[in-house]
């Protein structure tokens, strides 16, 4: 298996990469932001716990992301690896996926992190918050709170990668075209033989 973290503040343009390379090299993608949006609309009781922190921008709590999470990944071990995104977010999210990954004999290969200043992010959240649909790109005010969020708790997991020699920054200012092949020159040069 090949697992990647593809990470990066809201706004960076992780859920669109994921998608293709998701196809380019068949990965399973998992988008916690994604699951959870998914619970709300079938408005289950882990959707509307989410929902009450997911509109403030706040992060949702380490216990229930990361049941949600390991449960996916449950779902598809039989898959050639996953692209996550949106997970971790904090220190103890980190943690307990080196612990799931172990458990199946496999581990987190690199973090795929793309650098985009906050003044781009803040503009495309706002011009995205124009069709998607989603409440927390809706308000700048909400947007700068998931900005400070990532900033306090989940940028330090940069240090964590870093320290096991997997972490990979890739500029993520450019066309989304682009910036797929920045990532994906560096995903064939870390694994051309094993994916
Ligand atoms: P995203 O789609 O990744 O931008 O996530 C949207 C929102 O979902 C975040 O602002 C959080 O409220 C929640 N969320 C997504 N992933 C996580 C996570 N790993 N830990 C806690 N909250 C999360």
């Amino acid at each position: 298996m090949i697992n990647i973290v593809l990470f990066g503040p809201p706004g960076a343009g992780k859920g669109t990469q994921a998608e293709h390379l998701k196809e380019k090299y068949g990965l399973v993608h998992i988008s916690t932001g994604d699951l959870f949006r998914y619970n709300i609309k079938n408005e289950t009781e882990l959707g509307k716990l989410a929902k009450s922190y997911m509109d403030k921008g706040a992060l949702v709590p380490d216990e229930v992301t990361i049941k949600m999470l390991n449960a996916k990944v449950e779902d598809h071990l039989d898959s050639k690896g996953f692209i996550f995104d949106g997970f971790p977010r904090t220190q103890s999210q980190a943690r307990s996926l080196n612990q799931l990954m172990i458990s199946k004999n496999s581990q987190i290969n690199s973090m795929v992190a793309l650098e985009v200043e906050d003044g781009v992010i803040v503009e495309r959240l706002l011009e995205r918050g124009k069709t998607s649909g989603r409440k927390d790109d809706a308000s700048e005010e909400v947007i700068r709170n998931r900005i400070k969020v990532y900033y306090n708790e989940t940028e330090i997991l940069k240090e964590f990668y870093k320290k096991e020699d997997k972490y990979f920054g890739v500029n993520g200012v450019g066309s989304i075209s682009e910036i797929t092949q920045r990532i994906s020159k560096l995903i064939d040069s870390l694994y051309k033989s094993s994916i």
